[in-house]
């Protein structure tokens, strides 16, 4: 079991990664999870509008490293 502090440095890890590779991920319309561009369905809400604009990819893992957010990163998924 790892630590509250050691998942959320895994968070901005991965935070990190979607910031250099926007292109690969894409925001979910629906609860503001990011997902890889493979996602059909969101799987914390189950809906399918995504937004795979870059900016707003890096605005968002931007957004969740900051807040520990609830909402699901893509190693969440792994
Ligand atoms: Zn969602």
């Amino acid at each position: 079991m790892s630590s509250p502090s050691e998942s959320h440095r895994e968070r901005l890890k991965q935070a990190q990664k979607i910031m250099e590779q926007p292109s690969d991920y894409k925001v979910c319309e629906g609860c503001g999870s990011i997902v890889t561009v493979r996602t059909t369905a969101c799987p914390s809400c189950h809906a399918y509008k995504f937004d795979e604009t870059e900016p707003r990819v890096v605005a968002q893992a931007k957004a969740l490293a900051k807040r520990q957010a609830n909402s699901v990163l893509s190693s969440d998924l792994a």
